[in-house]
């Protein structure tokens, strides 16, 4: 059910509608949008009664959400998500695009700084780098744990770049909500629907990829998992699918995201890395999925990536990542986007400053 709110409704009267609810026993989550509020009624196993609710005041309306996911859905949001960071003017959803890339893991602390400081040059405003790698072999590089992210909260200090980094249980994920930015739930996780709620209780935004055969809805369904503990700030991101393609390492579908962009409120970014597993694919398909209407990018970009722990074949060299910037930020301009110049970003600057403090300190 969803309680729609006058246009002119007061706070106080959304703070009564949302007091009644949970007195039935239900969960509201009220959902500010430009023109009106709406709020969403969640853990009611049939029909709410909509008699009640429909006579308070300030409300307009009470509507059955007839699909399964309620919270991700434009009927009760009609309007896009924008995500925000305190103390910093990144948005993701918004006109400009989110550009989010590093290495698959983070393998030393100078392979990080190293990339980190590359990728704040080109524009990129959050740096990726898994402290925990979900592998498929028990004998590969299963990541750096918590001190690869005391790494990378350095390099948001050294760089200006918010962090986004994976989660793969329940004490990685508390460890990820206090270090980085953006929690990242891979996936291989996609379902695991207990680790979904803990995410929901997390204070940070939460970036969702889609799982290797999961079906629209499936997706959907995972990020009301998150929304429905009350974490509203969810990113989806298209990571391909296995098919039985064989050139490419998954079948990136872009295809998904005007279809979500349909049925859901919620920001959508594109992974080429992981959707095409091949380096020579990452920038043709980074420009499709600008062009197809994604609201940012995940690329995996690696100094030495013959040497890499994980992922090297799909890591594009940072000069690779720069031309790619250039690429996608001409097609962006075509919809009305931005992606933000090279060097000008808070990142660059702070990466600049770095660069000039480590030439004096390396005078003195
Ligand atoms: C990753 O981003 O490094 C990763 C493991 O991605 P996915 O969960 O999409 O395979
Ligand atoms: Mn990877």
């Amino acid at each position: 059910m969803l309680v729609v709110m006058r246009a002119q409704a007061t706070e106080d009267q959304v703070r009564a509608v949302c007091k009644k609810v949970e007195s039935l026993g239900y969960r509201a989550h009220p959902m500010p949008g430009a023109q009106r509020t709406a709020i969403g009624i969640t853990g009611n196993k049939g029909e709410v009664e909509p008699g009640t609710l429909g006579e308070m005041p300030g409300v307009q309306e009470v509507i059955r959400v007839s699909k399964p996911y309620k919270l991700v859905s434009r009927d009760t949001k009609p309007d896009n998500t924008v995500i925000t960071f305190p103390g910093s003017p990144v948005t993701v959803g918004g006109p400009d695009l989110a550009i989010i890339a590093g290495p698959c893991g983070v393998e030393s602390r100078d392979q990080a700084f190293t990339i980190a400081e590359r990728v704040a040059r080109a524009g990129a405003q959050f740096f990726r780098g898994g402290a925990y790698k979900p592998r498929t072999s028990p004998y590969s590089f299963q990541g750096m744990g918590e001190d690869g992210l005391r790494i990378l909260s350095e390099i948001r200090d050294r760089y200006g770049l918010l962090i986004v980094t994976e989660a793969v249980d329940n004490e990685s994920l508390d460890l990820v909500d206090q270090y980085a930015d953006v929690i990242q739930i891979g996936a291989r996780n996609m379902q695991n629907f207990s680790l979904l709620k803990r995410a929901g209780r997390a204070r940070k935004p939460v970036l969702l990829k889609r799982g290797i055969s999961a079906t629209l809805e499936e997706f959907l369904m995972a990020a009301e998992y998150v929304m429905s503990e009350g974490n509203y700030k969810v990113i989806l991101c298209e990571r391909g699918v296995r098919t039985f393609a064989d050139h490419t390492r998954n079948t990136l579908d872009l295809s998904v995201v005007p279809a979500v962009q349909r049925l859901s409120h919620l920001p959508i970014v594109v992974d080429p890395s992981h959707g095409t597993g091949k380096r020579n694919k990452v920038t043709p398909l980074s420009r499709a999925a600008v062009a197809v209407g994604a609201d940012g990018l995940i690329i995996e970009v690696h100094n030495d990536p013959d040497q890499a722990l994980s992922d090297g074949v799909q890591s594009l060299y940072p000069d690779q990542f720069d031309s790619l910037m250039q690429q996608v930020r001409q097609i962006a301009a075509v919809l009305g986007r931005n992606v933000a110049e090279a060097g000008t970003s808070a990142a660059a600057a702070m990466s600049r400053m770095a660069r000039a403090s480590e030439r004096l300190s390396s005078r003195a």
